[in-house]
């Protein structure tokens, strides 16, 4: 068995399959991406072929450049099958349906080499019903790799596995998931929709039924379960509208067709005619004419954002609500505790879907980490279920459940008053099953500063910068102001810095972990200096900053510099006087 993957092949090239292809792509390996011949009569390898030459047009870009996309051999299954003999990890990436996925395997069985892994990208369809019949070799070597769309810019991959996999291929399969296509792998277990849409699908349906029971506006909804939820500023109607509406009776159906009877899910399922209506008229959200939100543009070339009426079907213009009233927008309690509406709607939408979380541990993940961390990175949260439980307090929960005589998680009973993380002896340490704490393991080859700074206090820290002992000589130097961006303060405490690991350490690392490396130079403060004719101002930040670059440049040790996200303007400059750069693909 090779231990290395230095070819892939991608079986089905619609949005994952293609999708996939073009991240191994970036990564430098070769793929080779097969679909089924058309029926027209044409080119064989028309579907894979228009696949890459969408994809090419496709924004946000799936290449990460013109070069990748040359890497991507084409075919399809009926001349190139044969070819999977030269590929060391298949990834099947076909129509959701069992008999098809069932029968291409059984046609991989004959033809690939014993150790190349291959993997499902299934969403629903249980790892045990998809090897049904297949031989034991093709057992070892085979798990679900389930990748989220766009797989480009989502950085979740759920892996499941079996029995019968065979450690070392899952470990091969995983590594390069891992190193090479930058995902972060959470362990799931075999169930329907794995973790984080099942509770993703859940969380929507809860969500927007409670909006149409409570009568809420989209945007009042949006407004009270996005933000002090810590879900991504679309919200929920806007996180469906970017999405596709379209999608929610697809993913009800195939979870309403694979979930264990009794599941809580059931209760969320009722008609829905305004969705109904939409999805038949071409509303289908930002992909269709429309969605719960709209752009209208008017003949003068205008544009006006609409909403649409729970009520009525209607568009009208975009009514924002007002600001959540004291501390709701910050405080999880507090949001919840609001009467009226804004509580009301926080409560009905918190108190089902972190019970529910709560029942999944042991069924679809192992422990708690594994669904935050699902959640966190599959569909953008801020904070894990059980993160907003804490931020709730776990009693208080469990006390409302009851007071309601509603049912309270095993999990939640379990805890009782204590947090579901707690910090000791500076370890991050998670609840589990069993009731004990466990530390949070991170994957071997993983340092974080967030768990340095659980554990030390910093070397030297100012309001917009800080320094911290990484360990083995080594000193990270973080910005730490908004949007990471770079002012006088920083640029002191660098010149401080390169003094310190000059009589102290050996090197220095210029990393941070917010979305963004820098925003470059504070331009607001640049600008009020100019605005009082402060040129002197201007001057010396201009000078700073030139001096502490130069002194980057010729440190007698080691600095590099690590980015990820934006580096613009004076955060590239600091880039640029490193030794080296150690960047995440995704850095602009
Ligand atoms: P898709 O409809 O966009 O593409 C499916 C492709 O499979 C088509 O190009 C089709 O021609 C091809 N195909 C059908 N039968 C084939 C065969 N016998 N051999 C080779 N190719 C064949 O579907 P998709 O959304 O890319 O989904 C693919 C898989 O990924 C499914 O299992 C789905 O559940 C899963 N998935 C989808 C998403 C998503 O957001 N769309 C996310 C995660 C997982």
């Amino acid at each position: 068995m090779a231990d290395t993957i230095n070819k892939v092949c991608v079986i089905g090239a619609g949005v994952m399959g293609a999708g996939i292809a073009a991240q191994v792509a970036n990564a430098g390996v070769p793929v080779l991406l097969l679909d089924i011949v058309p029926k027209d009569g044409g080119d064989r390898d028309a579907v894979a072929k228009g696949a890459v030459a969408k994809m090419l047009k496709t924004e946000p870009a799936p290449f990460m450049s013109p070069a990748a996309a040359k890497l991507v051999e084409t075919g399809n299954i009926e001349d190139h099958l044969d070819k999977v003999a030269e590929c060391d990890w298949i990834v099947e990436a076909v129509v959701e349906r069992l008999d098809i996925k069932q029968a291409l395997y059984a046609k991989l069985e004959t033809l690939k080499r014993p150790g190349t892994a291959v993997s499902s990208n299934t969403s629903t369809i249980p790892l045990g019903h998809l090897v049904e019949g297949r031989s034991e070799q093709f057992k070892n070597d085979f798990l679900i790799t389930h990748f989220f769309n766009p797989p480009r810019y989502m950085r979740l991959i759920e892996i499941v596995t079996s029995a019968h996999t065979d450690a070392g291929v899952a470990a091969k399969v995983e590594q390069f998931i891992d190193h090479r296509m930058g995902k972060r792998i959470v362990r799931a277990k075999d169930t329907p929709g794995f973790i984080a849409n099942r509770i993703g699908t859940y969380w929507l349906a809860v969500a927007i039924n409670a909006a149409m029971d409570q009568g809420l506006t989209v945007e009042e909804a949006d407004q009270i379960g996005g933000r002090p939820m810590g879900v991504p500023k679309t919200g929920i109607f806007g996180l469906i509208d970017l999405v596709g509406i379209d999608l929610m009776p697809l993913l009800a159906k195939s979870l309403s067709s694979t979930l264990p009877e009794g599941d809580a899910y059931f209760d969320t399922i009722r008609p829905l005619p305004l969705v109904d209506k939409m999805i038949a008229d071409g509303f289908t959200g930002r992909k269709g004419k429309g969605g719960f939100y709209r752009l209208d543009r008017k003949p003068d070339g205008t544009k006006a954002k609409q909403a649409i009426d729970l009520k009525t079907g209607e568009y009208r213009a975009e009514k924002k609500p007002e600001r959540l009233p004291g501390r709701a927008e910050k405080d999880l309690a507090a949001l919840v505790a609001t009467p009226g509406k804004v509580g009301d709607y926080a409560w009905a939408i918190l108190g089902p879907v972190l019970s529910y979380a709560a029942g999944l541990v042991g069924e679809a993940a192992d422990d708690i980490v594994a669904i935050d961390d699902a959640m966190k990175l599959g569909y953008n949260w801020k904070f894990g279920p059980f993160e907003l439980i804490d931020r709730m307090g776990p009693g208080k929960l469990a006390e409302r459940l009851r007071a309601e005589g509603k049912p309270v998680p095993a999990l939640l009973e379990t805890a009782g008053d204590r947090p579901f993380y707690r910090v000791v002896d500076g370890k991050r340490q998670y609840l589990t099953l069993g009731g004990d704490y466990a530390d949070v393991v991170r994957a071997d080859g993983v340092l974080l500063l967030e768990d340095i700074k659980l554990r030390s206090e910093p070397l030297l820290k100012n309001g917009s910068a800080s320094a911290w002992d990484v360990g083995d000589g080594v000193v990270a130097f973080e910005f730490t102001g908004k949007m990471n961006a770079l002012d006088e303060q920083v640029l002191s405490l660098l010149q401080k810095t390169i003094a310190l690991v000059k009589s102290q350490y050996k090197a220095l690392v210029i990393y941070n972990e917010g979305s963004n490396f820098s925003a470059g130079a504070n331009l607001g403060l640049a600008m009020f200096a100019v605005n009082i004719a402060a040129w002197g101002e201007v001057d010396k930040l201009v000078v700073a900053g030139q001096q502490a670059y130069k002194a980057l440049k010729y440190a007698p040790f080691p600095v590099v510099a690590a980015p990820a996200g934006m580096a613009l303007g004076g955060g590239c400059e600091i880039l640029l006087h490193a030794d080296a750069i150690q960047a995440h693909a995704e850095s602009y």
